[in-house]
């Protein structure tokens, strides 16, 4: 790690908020519900993302803001108990309730904690209120899932029972299968977190072994620390590499034989590996230029890098928890510069200067990069698509792969009509 270049660079930012995640975490737990409390713009964003109902009444967002002030938080907090209560009664599947916040300041006003509680009261046993903010002021768009979780976790009942806990949301298919290998190596006692139904939390302990498979959930960890669980250090499981290495932390942890992981883990590496190949040969030597958004940069940086063979300029991430991210920094190459934190106009000046074949970054900047020329991943596509384990390390080189040779493509079509 201390070969690495580490800067922190703050200004004007260029990224989603918290609130998107909700998309993710709704598909993952059908059974909750995100009550987001903001306006239209929150509305819009949600509502382009994905078909989750919400409550964005304009009136929240002025209303309160034109005819009153603080005195108006009585009848702010009243319309979002008329509005609990409708849903509540128009809707009985739902089994958790999530109350959002969001940006405008009167609703940074309403003490949604305490909404929270009081409604926990009221409806005692039949639905479950829990808070938390996905303010684009507070929060980038994954951190919305570490707010989310952490806001589960005081919900987890204790357990003295050994087992492995998956934190972060996976798509259902790919957790089958991580709990399949793992079952193979002997650790048959498995759960997730966030669970597929949210009113089956895992029950947690000190013998509760923690593997993140997402590498933003730094205050759902804190968390899960204070209930006495255990969290195992290992890079994520992105790649062959990093999927392998992951595998063998848990593995470490639940004193099972490394050669037994390695009888069960190389053939699907071996296999990995031939099929990475093909886009190898596109990205390999192509410069990559990471802009903060997701977290999810450092980790990407060095599949692409060890695996993909890609030319690291610069990786930017948003938030840079260190003792989170040892392991996957342990493996960067010396003299990768890191970014923490955004300069959005400085970090746009180097990306012109330094001429990447390829810049990853948020869907605002994409398109009049595009425009200069410069080709783009979105970020948020790391999050809506399964790329986690070693089945996935040639699909997740794809989505990197794919605009080269659709730019080489329209390039030599180009080409071909002059
Ligand atoms: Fe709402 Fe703020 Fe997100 Fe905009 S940035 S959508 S106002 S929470």
């Amino acid at each position: 790690m201390s070969n690495l270049e580490f800067k922190k660079e703050s200004g004007p930012r260029e990224v989603f908020c918290g609130l998107t995640s909700i998309v993710w975490l709704h598909r993952r737990m059908p059974d909750a519900f995100f009550l987001v409390v903001g306006s239209r713009t929150c509305a819009h964003l949600i509502q382009s993302a994905a078909g989750v109902m919400i409550f964005a009444e304009p009136r929240f967002g002025t209303a309160i803001l034109e005819e009153k002030d603080l005195a108006g938080l009585a009848d702010a907090h009243e319309e979002l108990d008329r509005v609990v209560n409708d849903l509540i009664n128009r809707r009985p599947e739902i089994k958790t309730l999530f109350l959002v916040g969001s940006c405008p300041s009167e609703v940074i006003k309403l003490d949604l904690a305490t909404v929270a509680e009081k409604l926990n009261k009221r409806f005692l046993g039949k639905v479950r209120f829990v808070n938390y903010s996905g303010s684009g002021i507070e929060t980038t768009f994954t951190q919305g899932e570490d707010g989310a979780l952490k806001a589960l976790v005081p919900l987890m009942e204790p357990s003295d029972d050994e087992k492995l806990l998956l934190v972060g949301t996976l798509s259902n298919n790919v957790e089958d299968r991580f709990k399949k290998i793992f079952n193979k190596f002997g650790i048959s006692n498995v759960e997730s977190f966030p669970p597929r139904q949210s009113t089956e939390l895992p029950k947690i302990g000190k013998k509760t072994k923690v593997l993140l498979t997402q590498p933003y959930l730094s205050e759902t960890v804190r968390e899960l620390e204070h209930r006495g669980c255990q969290i195992i250090h290992a890079p994520f499981p992105l790649g062959v590499e990093g999927s392998t290495k992951w595998f063998l932390a848990a593995a470490d942890a639940f004193k099972v034989n490394e050669l037994k992981v390695h009888e069960i883990v190389t053939p699907l590496a071996s296999r990995a590996r031939k099929a990475l190949q093909k886009h190898t040969e596109i990205l390999r030597g192509k410069k990559l230029f990471l802009l903060p958004e997701s977290q999810l940069e450092i980790s990407l940086a060095r599949f692409l890098h060890n695996e993909c063979k890609m030319d690291l300029i610069e990786v930017g991430t948003p938030y840079l928890n260190k003792n989170l991210m040892k392991e996957e920094l342990d493996l960067l190459p010396d003299h990768t510069k890191i970014v923490e934190g955004q300069h959005v106009e400085k970090q746009l000046d180097r990306v012109r200067a330094s001429k990447p074949d390829l810049v990853v970054c948020g869907m605002g900047l994409a398109n009049p990069l595009e425009a200069e020329g410069i080709n783009t991943k979105w970020s948020i596509e790391m999050v809506f698509s399964p790329i986690h384990g070693i089945d996935q390390a040639a699909d997740l080189a794809g989505l990197f792969s794919r605009p080269l040779t659709r730019n080489q493509i329209l390039t030599s079509k180009t080409l071909a009509t002059i």
